[in-house]
């Protein structure tokens, strides 16, 4: 029986698990880490490919069915907690492709982690609520813009790739369901800034309906920049390379 707190809807479309599994590239890369694997819909399709699976699942029953159903996943490959998998300390230097089909109490979370992991991993595969993925997609003058978009496109090229009915999992969740795909693309001028970046792209979508000037003030807008011409607009109207600019003359104004 599923387990609603784990986020447990189990996708019973072998069509939609193999576009997914087919919409990694499989290129530049050995490793490839499930989250949330289940029954093993996405993972069946994932050890037929060339590439190393490791899975990440935390309900036991999960993890017994897993081994029994799919001998081909080695016992050292399973790795727990996501949220608490430390990556550089199992997987080293390596890099490694995200895949799943993600539970939906922890998407942001999720996406988070890879941001602050991206230097090890160059692409995800998922599905996330149909919200998430649009927000993760989000262009500028959209409501779906705002803080998911912006970080998560600093460092990664996204794209929506379909949309998935309620129907086709069990149980149906309560909306629907949009599948991305993430390739890494760290943005010019960030590295770095990395840090005051994330926190002009939060207090901005602070205060959504605000103009910068307010919603900033939290952070204590340096002297320098105060008459800067994205203060005087929202933060929704700004791009990711907008955001990327203003963190860097804002730090160069603190002479740093
Ligand atoms: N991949 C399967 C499928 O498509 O049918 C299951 C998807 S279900 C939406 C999400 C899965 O994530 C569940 O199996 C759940 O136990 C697991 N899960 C929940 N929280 C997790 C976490 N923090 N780390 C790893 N797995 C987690």
């Amino acid at each position: 029986r599923a387990k609603k707190h784990l986020g447990q809807h189990f996708l019973t479309d072998q069509n939609i698990a193999r576009d997914i599994v087919d919409s990694l590239s499989l290129e530049g890369y050995k490793k490839v880490l499930e989250v949330g694997p289940g029954m093993g819909v996405l993972t069946k399709f994932l050890l037929e490919k060339d590439v190393e699976t490791y899975v990440a699942e935390i309900d036991n029953e999960s993890i017994d069915y897993l081994k029994k159903h799919y001998p081909k996943l080695e016992e050292q490959h399973f790795v727990g907690d996501f949220l608490k998998t430390d990556i550089p300390t199992v997987f080293g230097d390596e890099e490694l492709a995200v895949i799943g089909n993600f539970p939906y109490n922890i998407s942001s979370q999720i996406l988070f982690k890879i941001i602050d992991n991206f230097q090890y991993v160059p692409e995800m595969s998922g599905m996330f609520q149909k919200e998430v993925a649009e927000r993760t997609s989000g262009i500028p003058r959209t409501k779906e813009y705002g803080i998911l978009s912006v970080l998560v496109q600093a460092y990664y090229d996204v794209e929506y790739l379909f949309t998935v009915h309620e129907n086709v999992f069990n149980p149906p969740p309560k909306v629907k369901s949009g599948v991305i795909r993430m390739t890494r693309n760290l943005k010019p001028g960030l590295a770095g800034n990395e840090v005051l970046f994330k926190q002009i792209v939060k207090a901005g979508f602070g205060q959504r309906r605000k103009k910068m000037s307010n919603s900033l003030k939290v952070l204590g807008i340096p002297e320098a920049i105060s008459s800067h011409r994205f203060l005087d607009i929202r933060a929704e109207e700004l791009s990711v390379a907008d955001f990327i600019d203003f963190t860097n003359e804002w730090k160069s104004s603190l002479g740093v």
